[in-house]
């Protein structure tokens, strides 16, 4: 985590889990917070609010909420589609579900995505 939680990322977390933001900043001071957790949630529900705004692919919006928040794209991409496992391929663009055998050929993007980028 390059980017330790601000104040403002408090207030905003305050607000996702309806927690007085008192008490999250007494936590974060005594170091009860778990800041990366609580940072993929931040950047979960900001996404899926500019997701729904649809101003923005879904590829920028992570690339933007990466440079926001100081963490790589891939850090991002592996709590939004759950990819822990690696079972499941997703479309780092679009999300649409892909398998293995695209994900490699087109470095992790459909083939609709791939051609919309040549
Ligand atoms: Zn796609």
């Amino acid at each position: 985590m390059k980017r330790p939680l601000g104040k403002d990322d408090l207030k905003i977390l305050s607000g996702i889990l309806g927690i007085e933001n008192d008490i999250l900043i007494g936590l974060s001071d005594k170091d009860l917070l778990k800041h990366s957790q609580a940072k993929a949630l931040l950047i979960k529900t900001e996404y899926d609010r500019l997701v729904q705004e649809g101003k923005n692919k879904k590829c920028r919006i992570m690339a933007d909420l990466a440079t926001k928040y100081g963490v790589s794209k891939s850090y991002i991409e592996i709590f939004i589609y759950n990819k822990v496992n690696g079972k499941s391929y997703y479309c780092s663009c679009c999300g649409r579900k892909i398998s293995l055998y695209q994900s490699k050929k087109n470095s992790g993007k459909c083939n609709i995505c791939t051609n919309k980028n040549d």
